[in-house]
């Protein structure tokens, strides 16, 4: 099949997906369910001291090379006790690419890479893209996302190869230190991070529209430099890496993390990644769910009512049971009657002309 322009991409991103919400995908009936909410704004965070070369108080210019990255402690609030009740729903496709479903899976992606990020301390952010011109009129945007991610998972494998001979106290391969602050000692966490996979949507002449760059979240202190030397030594497609100005991922996640536009990538590629100890699932997760029930497409509500008490010993919200009699009253012929109304409502009721 031939692969769609970003533009038609864009406009396929635009509208939901055929059949979801409407039942095509059958329904299901979630039990009274507690679910964890985030209350925002979320953190305070403390704007960094300047890198590069600065005056000092005395005037004297001096180089400032570690990012500072602070982050005030319990800035996150949580609202656990948020209760739903029982209902029964159209299923959704949850597809990244369905508009409706789409705002479901980000607010959900946020809430949860909230969470991870709090308990990992994934303070640090960084930005990776694909190469610049020469790969760009070579590859199409389509293809930057298979080689970027391929690119990165070998990165990764550097990154866990280095961990293991820090570990090992084995001798140091490279010509830099692993990370700031913390040079070649380890931190004592293991190491996590989050991966967001976006598109580009402010071309430049450099840097045409659509192609991929990914955001991710670490709880290490990466040296750039390290990162440069590990890049260039194994050949990898990777263009930038760097460190925000904005150095906090933190602040990625408040401001331009819901961007709806960067997420319009590829149909085969993934819109995040984690390293295994993070969980950052946003779909419903409603199928292995506690208590919930799922009926297929061609399930009525008879059939549903009739398994359900049969089967589980239960009924349907009540409020199923009132739909139900306005849904089959109302599809009923309606005759129209002819009288006198006030604000729609019938107050004299005229005799029937005879025929
Ligand atoms: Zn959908």
């Amino acid at each position: 099949m031939e692969k769609p322009s970003f533009t038609e991409l864009k406009e396929l991103y635009q509208k939901p997906s055929l059949g979801c919400g409407t039942g095509y995908y059958g329904k299901i009936l979630l039990p009274q369910h507690t679910t964890t909410h985030v209350i925002k704004p979320i953190t305070n965070y403390i704007p960094q001291k300047p890198r590069g070369f600065y005056h000092d108080k005395k005037g004297d210019l001096r180089y400032e090379d570690k990012p500072t990255i602070l982050i005030k402690k319990n800035k996150y609030d949580f609202e656990e006790n948020y209760t739903e009740s029982e209902q029964l729903l159209n299923l959704n496709c949850d597809c990244w690419s369905c508009v409706k479903c789409r705002t479901h899976l980000k607010n959900k992606l946020f809430d949860n890479a909230i969470r991870e990020v709090n308990y990992h301390h994934m303070a640090n952010h960084m930005i990776l893209t694909f190469p610049g011109q020469n790969f760009r009129s070579t590859f199409t945007y389509n293809e930057s996302y298979t080689i970027l991610s391929q690119e990165i998972h070998k990165l990764n494998r550097r990154i866990t190869y280095a961990i293991t001979k820090l570990k090992e106290k084995k001798a140091w391969p490279y010509q830099h230190e692993f990370l700031y602050d913390y040079g070649n000692t380890l931190p004592e966490y293991d190491y996590a991070y989050i991966r967001f996979t976006r598109s580009q949507n402010n071309p430049t002449e450099n840097n045409p529209i659509g192609y991929c760059h990914d955001h991710i979240g670490t709880n290490y202190p990466f040296n750039i430099r390290w990162l440069n030397e590990v890049i260039q030594k194994n050949n990898m497609k990777i263009g930038y890496t760097f460190i925000t100005e904005n150095n906090n991922f933190l602040n990625y996640l408040q401001r331009d993390f819901l961007t709806d536009e960067e997420y319009v990538i590829p149909l085969h590629a993934r819109h995040y990644n984690t390293s295994e100890n993070v969980h950052l699932n946003p779909s419903q997760g409603f199928l292995n769910n506690d208590g919930s029930i799922v009926f297929s497409k061609t399930a009525n509500f008879e059939t549903i009512d009739k398994n359900l008490w049969q089967k589980h010993n239960q009924m349907l919200p009540f409020e199923e049971y009132i739909k139900q009699f306005y849904t089959v009253t109302l599809t009923k012929p309606q005759k129209i009657l002819s009288g006198e109304y006030v604000n729609g409502e019938l107050k004299k009721l005229l005799p029937e002309k005879k025929r």
